[in-house]
């Protein structure tokens, strides 16, 4: 009856299946354990009529202009005019972050900033990127000075409370997300859209499962469903011959058999203020104080106005145990991590048409854009296999 079972309806499962209902694949079915679509793009209104992001900030952001098209197809955008902006509470002042030539001269004043900024722009071109790591083995011992303010006041704790280990311990990709900028560009990232969908994502996702061959079936987990017994899947005990996409963790999928693969999980702390304003702006870090990493303020998120008062999220994260209600949030890539997760995906390799697919399956730290970048190739891929 079904040519692909889906399991997960977040951005890569979703965009998967509609990617191959389009295209003409059969019928999808799209499992879903949360009783919702989205994933943890899953927003919705809280009991104040404020827009939450239910699982903490998601800001779209993207270069790709062939993602961003694909997605238009199911929203509109409300697109930040001056890009995202975070900036670091520290010492009791806003600085921006990333770390860039503004925050230089706010923390080092005018007239030893000017020389600092010459220092490195000649290092490493006007309009560079340099990672914190890279910054503090400088040879010059002004910048390495920069660079041990930034490691602290904006990488070391922060980075403690998220992973629970220090910057030099955790993958060096993670913190060369937020690299030091030699600019004067005060956005949290560098891409040409940023924004997030004008009605939520919850809408978006809804639009883009609403297909006539999709069907999702809400609050059933795959284990329940599907199963993999003598190098065959079995959907419902019977031999399915159709495509399955995996997009949840593989771990728990295989019964832990080889141990438990590491994730961080986050509590999300949520707060309804009867004050217009909390922060000003939609989120601070606090990089150097409090047991949380940052605070959202919805309302500058999502752009909605006219909210009767304004509801805020403190984020604290933690190991995940695969206690009941926690969330694997953050794939932890280390090389002993990256062994585990192999031998867990070495269990599918032998599997026909098992895809494994979105940050859990891969034990990757993907943006959204690149996971609907890979979910598109990877219909395509599906479908040239049936050609
Ligand atoms: N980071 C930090 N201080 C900050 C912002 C980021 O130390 O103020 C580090 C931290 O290790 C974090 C990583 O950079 O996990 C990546 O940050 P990003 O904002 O991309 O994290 P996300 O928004 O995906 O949670």
């Amino acid at each position: 009856m079904y040519q692909t079972v889906v399991i997960g309806a977040g951005i890569a499962g979703a965009v998967a299946a509609r990617a191959l209902a389009e295209a003409g694949s059969g019928r999808v079915l799209v499992l879903e354990k949360r009783e919702h679509i989205g994933g943890n793009c899953y927003d919705r209104p809280d009991e104040h009529g404020i827009l939450i992001h239910a699982y903490g900030p998601h800001i779209f952001h993207t270069n790709d202009e062939g993602v961003f098209e694909y997605l238009s197809r199911f929203t509109d955008w409300y697109l930040y005019p001056d890009g995202h902006q975070v900036v670091a509470e520290v010492e009791g002042r806003h600085i921006p972050i990333p770390f860039n030539l503004n925050t230089l001269h706010l923390v080092y004043g005018e007239e030893k900033a000017k020389v600092l900024e010459q220092k490195l722009v000649s290092a490493y071109g006007a309009g560079s990127r340099v990672g914190i790591l890279e910054l503090k083995k400088s040879k010059d011992a002004d910048i390495r000075q920069i660079a041990e303010y930034v490691y602290e006041n904006i990488f070391l704790r922060y980075t403690m409370k998220q992973w629970g280990q220090t910057p030099e311990e955790i993958s060096p990709e993670v913190t060369g997300r937020v690299p030091v900028l030699i600019s004067r560009d005060n956005r949290y990232f560098q891409d040409k859209y940023q924004g997030v969908p004008k009605h939520g994502f919850t809408p978006m996702f809804e639009r883009l499962l609403a297909h006539e061959a999709i069907e999702v079936q809400l609050g059933v987990s795959a284990k329940e469903r599907i199963t993999v017994k003598d190098g065959a899947v079995l959907l419902d005990g019977e031999l399915f011959s159709g495509d399955v996409i995996f997009t949840g963790a593989l771990d728990e999928f295989f019964d832990c058999r080889f141990g438990r693969l590491p994730y961080r999980s986050l509590r999300f702390d949520f707060e309804h203020l009867d004050e217009t304003d909390f922060q000003g702006r939609p989120v601070v870090n606090y990089t150097v104080s409090e047991d949380f990493t940052r605070i959202t303020e919805f309302q500058y998120l999502t752009g909605q106005t006219g909210c009767d008062g304004t509801t805020i999220v403190r984020e604290y994260p933690f190991a995940y145990s695969g206690a009941p209600g926690e969330i694997p949030y953050y794939a932890i890539l280390n090389e002993e991590n990256g062994v585990l997760y192999e031998k867990y995906r070495g269990l599918t390799a032998g599997l026909a048409n098992f895809y494994l697919l979105g940050r859990l399956a891969a034990y990757k730290y993907y943006n959204m854009d690149v996971m609907v970048q890979k979910a598109l190739t990877l219909a395509e891929r599906i479908m040239e296999e049936k050609r």
